[in-house]
């Protein structure tokens, strides 16, 4: 008899999005005179680059020829494209330490963070910041690791707590009793959905302490192309030590519009090892590496050649230009928002904006609207769509996420809505 598996029963539908998209179709509805702005999307709305589409057109008719007929090719990546990551991604910017090898082609940072699982031994504590991205969780949830669910919380994952006082970056844990220890640790930044950016002398405290206790890090810089600040981490490998003990998740989703034709990369540098419990030792690029070619047959030779187009000094301004694009809606929407004196996080080294309306700059249990209230008010008065920040975490009621990633248009035109918004 065939039984599914029960941790698929354990796991919600995902609340947060069904319910906005729930929530808009029946105002649509209601109210189809009225065009609702959507500032919640966390996709793109440029189209692929110039060279981009030019080297998928090119490749695309290398497919059809005979000389040029691509089957199945490295389960890892093809070299051409490792290479130029590892020069444009890494040496260029001083890590030299990176080489090809450590890299691993992926059809996107999602099903990297959620096949990671595979790897992880029994019965290890696994931290997860909060707010948070949803897959670092449901992932776990789903391969039996998370224990009974309860109230937004999971029995046995640790969360790190992100406090609007310490700018959303979660501090290192004091202890460091056995039994307490958090073996793997999932950090993001630039942060989705606080748009926090993380110094580096911040992450050289986590690098620290994983370095002390043998845990694994599993940096997720999917956002990375948006930091403007010098002193922000764009890279784990920035902290000298990452590289024994961080995975880092990279997307061209949000960098050069690949949302829909996916692909990225995940760096498993050789350095990494770890032991089994029975204290032999493991190669993490190894295991990964064997865990692709099992389980994964590589990314298409189409989608490959046009990332590596993206390695052109042509790509590199058109990366530039996009994220230049989507970081001055994010300011405009900052400078709009904190003119309503509403608190304001992010839009400085990432394209989201984590907003609260001020009462004091944070969440007052009967005084303040909850993220949900604050929702339905926005999208009433404003035709606003926002993502209600609760559905990131517990601790994040009455804080809302809007995007940079609409067109300049539909953000300027927000952006007077909000303006002309009642106060709240
Ligand atoms: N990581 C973070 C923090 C994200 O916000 C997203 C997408 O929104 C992803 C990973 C997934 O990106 P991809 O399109 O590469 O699967």
């Amino acid at each position: 008899m065939f039984y599914a598996n029960e941790n698929y029963a354990l796991l919600p539908e995902s609340y947060l999005f069904t319910e906005v998209a729930r929530r808009l179709k029946e105002y649509r509805v209601s109210h189809s005179d009225r065009e609702v702005i959507r500032m919640d999307i966390g996709d793109v709305s440029l189209p692929l680059p110039e060279v981009v589409v030019k080297a998928i057109c090119s490749a695309a008719r290398e497919m059809g020829s005979a000389g040029g007929f691509h089957g199945y090719g490295p389960e890892q990546g093809y070299l051409f494209l490792r290479e130029a990551i590892a020069r444009g991604d890494y040496h260029q910017r001083g890590l030299d330490h990176i080489g090809a090898d450590d890299i691993f082609i992926s059809d996107g940072a999602k099903s990297d963070l959620g096949n990671l699982t595979d790897i992880f031994g029994e019965g290890v504590r696994i931290a997860v910041a909060e707010p948070g991205y949803p897959v670092y969780v449901d992932a776990n949830v789903l391969d039996g690791r998370a224990g009974a669910g309860s109230g937004g919380r999971w029995e046995n994952l640790v969360y790190l707590n992100c406090r609007p006082e310490k700018g959303f970056i979660p501090e290192v844990p004091d202890s460091e009793e056995p039994g307490e220890v958090a073996d793997i640790i999932y950090l993001c930044y630039p942060n989705n959905p606080t748009g926090a950016s993380m110094r580096r002398e911040q992450l050289a405290g986590w690098v620290d302490y994983a370095l002390r206790n043998k845990s694994l890090i599993i940096f997720d810089s999917a956002y990375e192309a948006y930091v403007r600040h010098p002193e922000a981490v764009r890279s784990v490998y920035e902290v000298p030590g990452a590289e024994r003990v961080a995975i880092e998740i990279r997307s061209f989703s949000k960098t050069a519009g690949f949302t829909g034709v996916r692909c990225g990369y995940t760096v498993v540098p050789r350095t990494l090892s770890f032991t089994f419990r029975d204290g032999e030792s493991a190669s993490l690029n190894r295991m990964w590496g064997r865990r692709q070619s099992t389980k994964f047959n590589g990314v298409g030779y189409i989608v490959q050649r046009g990332a590596e187009a993206l390695y052109t000094p042509e790509g590199q301004q058109d990366i530039r230009r996009a994220t230049d694009y989507y970081m001055r809606n994010a300011a405009m929407l900052r400078e709009a928002l904190l003119k309503k004196g509403w608190r304001v996080v992010g839009g400085e080294d990432s394209p989201y904006i984590w907003t609260i309306p001020d009462i004091g700059g944070r969440y007052v249990e009967g005084r303040s609207l909850t993220s949900w209230q604050l929702f339905e008010r926005l999208l009433d008065e404003a035709q606003i769509s926002s993502t209600p920040g609760s559905g990131f975490g517990s601790g994040s009621e009455g804080w809302i996420r809007f995007t940079g990633f609409n067109t300049r248009e539909n953000t300027l035109a927000a952006i007077k809505r909000l303006a002309d918004l009642s106060e709240i």
